[in-house]
């Protein structure tokens, strides 16, 4: 797939807008600045691919704002060749900024259609990451435990059973919240059974939902 110089241009931009609202993480800024967003939206929306804005993608889902990719991205503190474990993989715009900045990337998207999609772009792209149809409440025990562990859906509670597939020193970065807005939070596994919770701002996102969705 192919890369504009207009593109490349506007990416530029956005990444000085994301500094200006306060990102600072390098390797996040750089792989903003290298992965092409448009290609992750519907062609209507190709004119705002680089507003710094969230669209809606296929199964009335959306493609998180850049802002809100560059805050989890940061709170996940990925270095290179963590395994780092997405729910919600939606677009595979996050997936693929998680690839960049040289993670090893597990990502679970309930709806079918999103799950080939996204899979279908990260491989155009020349990305490796693993991607799994199903419902991310389970998390993927089989393929941990995780460096960092990242859902980019809304929930009321912490699942349980993701906090148990992260490391120790591990951290798990997840909007809190009812649907009206959430506090981005992140729990940091201190111990076999240490959990730290601390809360970054507030952002809204659409549900995470259990089961899967096969159809259109
Ligand atoms: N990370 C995405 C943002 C996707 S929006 C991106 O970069 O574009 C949230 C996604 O979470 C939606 O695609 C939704 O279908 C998915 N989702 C919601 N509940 C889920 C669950 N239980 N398991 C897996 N995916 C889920």
């Amino acid at each position: 797939m192919a890369d504009t110089f207009e593109a490349k241009g506007k990416r530029k931009k956005l990444v000085a807008e994301l500094r200006q609202k306060g990102i600072s993480d390098e390797e996040v800024l750089r792989a903003i600045d290298t992965v092409p967003r448009d290609l992750f939206m519907d062609p209507a929306f190709l004119i705002h691919a680089y507003v710094d804005k969230a669209f809606p993608i296929t199964s009335g889902q959306t493609i998180s704002q850049p802002y809100t990719v560059a805050v989890q991205s940061s709170l996940l503190r990925v270095k290179k060749r963590d395994k780092i474990l997405e729910i919600g993989t939606g677009s595979g715009y996050q997936a693929a900024i998680l690839a960049e900045m040289g993670a090893k990337v597990y990502t679970i998207e309930r709806f079918r259609e999103l799950f080939l999609k996204a899979q279908g772009i990260l491989t155009s792209l020349g990305y490796s990451a693993d991607f799994f149809y199903g419902d991310g409440y389970e998390g993927k025990p089989q393929y941990g435990p995780y460096d960092g562990i990242i859902i980019t859906a809304a929930v009321s509670e912490v699942p349980e059973s993701l906090l148990h597939q992260l490391k120790t020193g591990g951290r798990l970065v997840v909007p809190l919240g009812d649907s009206s807005y959430q506090v981005m939070t992140v729990v940091e596994r201190t111990g076999p059974d240490g959990f730290e919770r601390s809360g970054h701002g507030n952002f809204v996102f659409v549900p995470m939902l259990k089961g899967t969705v096969n159809g259109k």
